[in-house]
């Protein structure tokens, strides 16, 4: 059924995605824009396109050159990746319509999942537990926004509906504050986003973030994996992941888990997906649905044994799921650490060459990474150039064998954020586990 598949992105996500396709037996496409040429995915991948210029917007987010260049390629298949145009619907329904499969969830519910307002309004329908809010968006009318807010309670978040990435939030805290908040936030969403719908929330001062990870098939079966937690945030930009989630028992794991599959089914959802929620008192409250692959997704695989994008190409050829709920078994516990060509003081992007790189090894250590001497990280995408995977039979060895690898590696020519991430895995308060989304941020500012 896919017999070929092109990999519309770069990076660390694209070797990942001709890994998968090479133990399937399925034939690679890579596409690049011309700084990449010298990329590894592209020597990997049995052909390659270059499909523009290095700004993104000219290539890895060119609909016309991607779908051109899967037509050359005669192509069955195109895997977007997370990022550049794997939550375009836009670029999902082209895809279909131009006659491949699109690796992911049907265009329609990419745009649902797109529009948080409307995500939070379907997920309420199915029974999925949100954060209290204004329950859509909210115009531009001072008394009834000032008279929800006092319903709601302050503090409160202002959100784009369109927002991503961490960008188009901001928090009130008084009445006063609120009606510029609503039309600052508006501004930004309609300049960042081209949508100026923004709605309400509480601002939950000292949540988790913890997300459930879902597979579901064209058939209507859909399981879940756990959970992942990635409270360690900076700038809502996630540092270090892992699985499970300290002190979520089973019985939480299970409940909140059947609640996903439950949705997935309600919205007839395909694919791998991310239910992601703040978690605090001991309850969970849906902020938004990813999906894509994510960043993180290792920690799953790592300690359910479940090759996810593996799973993603099979329910897109359109097999049934071939595994149910009482195959996941957790076992273990699984960390990642995102490695960024940044300073790890100011942290500014750092690009540039790398002079020399050495990857760490040793029991239960996975790296996922595109660099090699000589790499030159470009200017132009996103500053993320590895990640560090280490699994321990219980946290307290995962965070040994991180310390050990972080140790090891060596990356030269470029800054990163290794000392930032050796700090973290030697602080006290992550050691002990289930620290809040601040926790980071408020450690940094302590020693600046
Ligand atoms: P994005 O799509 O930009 O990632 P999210 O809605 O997932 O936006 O929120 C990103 C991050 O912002 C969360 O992980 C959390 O740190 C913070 N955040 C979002 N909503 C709230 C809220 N209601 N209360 C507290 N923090 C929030």
């Amino acid at each position: 059924m896919i017999d070929k598949i092109l990999i519309a992105n770069r990076g660390e996500i694209a070797l990942r995605i001709i890994r998968a396709c090479n133990a399937m037996g399925i034939k690679t496409v890579a596409v690049h824009s011309t700084v990449d040429r010298n990329l590894k995915h592209v020597a990997m991948a049995d052909e390659s396109v270059c499909i523009g210029p290095p700004p993104a917007v000219d290539s890895y987010l060119n609909i016309p050159a991607i779908i051109a260049a899967a037509e050359v390629t005669d192509t069955s298949a195109i895997h977007p990746g997370y990022g550049f145009l794997a939550e375009n619907a836009d670029f999902a329904e082209q895809v279909e319509q131009s006659g491949f499969i699109f690796i992911g969830p049907r265009s329609d519910t990419i745009e649902l999942m797109g529009d948080k307002v409307a995500a939070i309004d379907a997920m309420k329908e199915a029974g999925v537990p949100c954060v209290p809010g204004s329950g859509g968006p909210i115009e531009d009318d001072r008394e009834e926004n000032a008279r929800m807010a006092r319903e709601i309670g302050y503090p409160v978040i202002i959100k784009a509906a369109g927002g991503g990435g961490g960008r188009g939030m901001r928090v009130v805290h008084t009445e006063a504050a609120l009606s510029n908040a609503v039309s600052m936030t508006r501004n930004e969403a309609k300049a960042a986003f081209g949508n100026d719908m923004v709605y309400m929330e509480k601002f939950l001062e000292n949540p988790r973030h913890i997300e459930i990870q879902v597979l579901a098939d064209q058939h209507g079966n859909a399981i879940h994996l756990g959970e992942r937690d990635c409270s360690m945030q900076r700038r809502h930009q996630k540092v270090v992941e892992e699985a499970p989630a300290p002190g979520i028992t089973e019985e939480q794991r299970a409940e909140i888990g059947q609640v996903c599959v439950e949705a997935c089914q309600r919205i007839n959802y395909r694919g791998a997906g991310t239910f992601e929620f703040l978690y605090e008192d001991g309850r969970f409250y849906f902020i938004e649905m990813n999906t894509r692959i994510q960043v993180e997704h290792p920690v799953t695989e790592r300690i359910t044994g479940v090759d996810l994008v593996r799973q993603q190409i099979l329910v897109a050829a359109g097999e049934s799921l071939n595994m149910t709920q009482d195959d996941i078994v957790l076992r273990g516990c699984a960390i990642e650490c995102r490695i960024n060509a940044e300073d790890p003081v100011s942290f500014m992007p750092c690009p540039g060459p790398v002079t020399q790189f050495h990857a760490p090894g040793g029991p239960g250590i996975r790296v996922d990474t595109h660099l090699y001497d000589g790499y030159v990280v470009p200017p132009n995408y996103d500053s993320m150039i590895g990640k560090l995977i280490a699994y321990g039979h219980d946290r307290t060895t995962a965070i040994q064998r991180m310390q050990g690898a972080l140790n090891e590696t060596l990356i030269s020519g470029v800054k990163t954020n290794i000392p930032l991430l050796q700090r973290i895995m030697a602080d006290r308060g992550y050691q002990a586990g289930g620290t809040n989304i601040h926790y980071l941020e408020k450690r940094l500012s302590e020693t600046r």
